[in-house]
């Protein structure tokens, strides 16, 4: 299938490693033209380097996606080095671990910042020139949390609700403008961020890190975690003219993990 983006600037936030990094390289097989950004300079560099290596334009810029500034500045690089954004996709770091009464104002608000602000923050610079062209794609990255909320994720399952109403009521005001806006809702997935989680596990409670993985991988019926290439398949579909007709929605990719219809 040609997804139709080949030149198309695709801007993928927090992507010096896993989900992001993955997609960063799914739209570059796609012949899109790539800008990466983290807050890390020596890994946003390693990963240009060896995503490069693959062919493709790929750029980067280093930005955390909490500070409304530095926001700015990553869309003000990109778009006066590159041109207008085509397809954006909002990532960014999971929001810290925690229960209802582990969480002061400060810690909400930070979250609040990285998981909801950054995305309307950047969509908010992206839309005017998607809405010029008539054409552009928002794609979000949340979790499966969403159908099934997980124990002690108290800020990851309350503010990426609140991105997925936000991303359902915009994608119905920009739909007459050619723009599609959508969110993909990971689960389990062997990235950085869950090595760090199963060796955390393994620790607390005595048990290898093949085990910690086993433990999870029972509860899904597909039986294993996802690569994270597997969770940037639908990102890249969702980003793609291919998906001229979906908008407003929410896709798991999740071995099948959320029992909910
Ligand atoms: P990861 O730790 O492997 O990679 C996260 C990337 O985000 C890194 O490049 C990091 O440098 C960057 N980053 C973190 N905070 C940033 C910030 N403030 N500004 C800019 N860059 C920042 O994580 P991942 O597993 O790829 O997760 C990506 C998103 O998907 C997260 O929100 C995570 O909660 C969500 N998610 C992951 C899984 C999973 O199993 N891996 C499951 C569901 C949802």
């Amino acid at each position: 299938m040609d997804l139709g983006i080949k030149g198309k600037l695709a801007l993928v936030t927090a992507a010096s490693k896993g989900i992001g990094r993955a997609t960063a390289a799914g739209l570059l097989a796609e012949g899109a033209r790539v800008m990466i950004c983290a807050r890390n300079a020596e890994e946003l560099d390693i990963t240009k380097g060896e995503l490069m290596s693959d062919g493709g334009e790929i750029k980067s810029f280093i930005a955390d996606v909490s500070d409304p500034e530095q926001l700015r500045e990553l869309y003000a690089h990109t778009t006066e080095n590159h041109g207008p954004i085509d397809i954006l996709i909002n990532n960014a770091g999971g929001p810290p671990p925690g229960s209802h009464q582990d969480l002061d104002d400060e810690a909400w608000l930070n979250a609040f910042n990285l998981t909801v602000q950054s995305a309307i923050r950047l969509t908010n610079l992206v839309l005017p020139s998607m809405k010029t062209a008539g054409w552009g794609r928002i794609v979000n990255i949340s979790s499966y949390s969403v159908r099934q909320p997980m124990d002690n994720m108290m800020l990851s399952n309350s503010l990426r609700l609140s991105v997925l109403g936000w991303a359902k009521t915009l994608a119905n005001e920009v739909a007459p403008r050619g723009i599609l806006v959508n969110t993909v809702c990971p689960g389990w997935t062997n990235t950085h961020r869950v090595s760090s989680l199963l060796q955390s596990r393994s620790v607390a409670e005595g048990i290898t890190i093949d085990e910690a993985r086993e433990t999870i991988a029972q509860n899904v019926p597909l039986g294993r975690l996802a690569e994270a290439d597997e969770i940037a398949n639908m990102v890249v579909f969702l980003s793609s003219n291919a998906a001229s007709y979906v908008t407003g929605v929410a896709v798991p990719v999740d071995g099948g993990i959320s029992r909910v219809v």
